[in-house]
């Protein structure tokens, strides 16, 4: 494959991760609203929604990391993306494993 090709390929996957990953985000927002503006000593049904937010939320990160796991793969050697910190850089400019440029 060309190198154009596999920047568009990764484009591509990188638009089917966050597309994948859009109702983590979400429950993350709201979960997190939910839980920041209500505290767990609140009437019903405030209180209730507090611990409501709080597992929307941790629901969400688990989601988008998974999910990002899931996608953020190479498409030349097909292998997690990451950086050199060992976490997942969102916007690499070329592989970790086999060092293809994604531009
Ligand atoms: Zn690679």
């Amino acid at each position: 494959m060309p190198l154009s090709e596999v920047g568009k390929a990764w484009r591509r996957q990188q638009r089917k991760a966050w597309r994948k990953a859009r109702w983590c985000l979400l429950a993350l927002a709201l979960g997190g609203s939910a839980y920041a503006f209500t505290a767990p000593d609140d009437a019903r049904p405030w209180g209730d929604l507090h611990y409501l937010g709080f597992v929307l939320l941790f629901a969400g990160i688990v989601g988008i990391v998974f999910t990002l796991l899931m996608h953020y793969r190479c498409p030349e050697c097909g292998k997690l993306v990451g950086s050199a910190t060992g976490g997942i850089d969102l916007a690499p400019r070329e592989c970790s494993h086999c060092g293809v440029s994604f531009l």
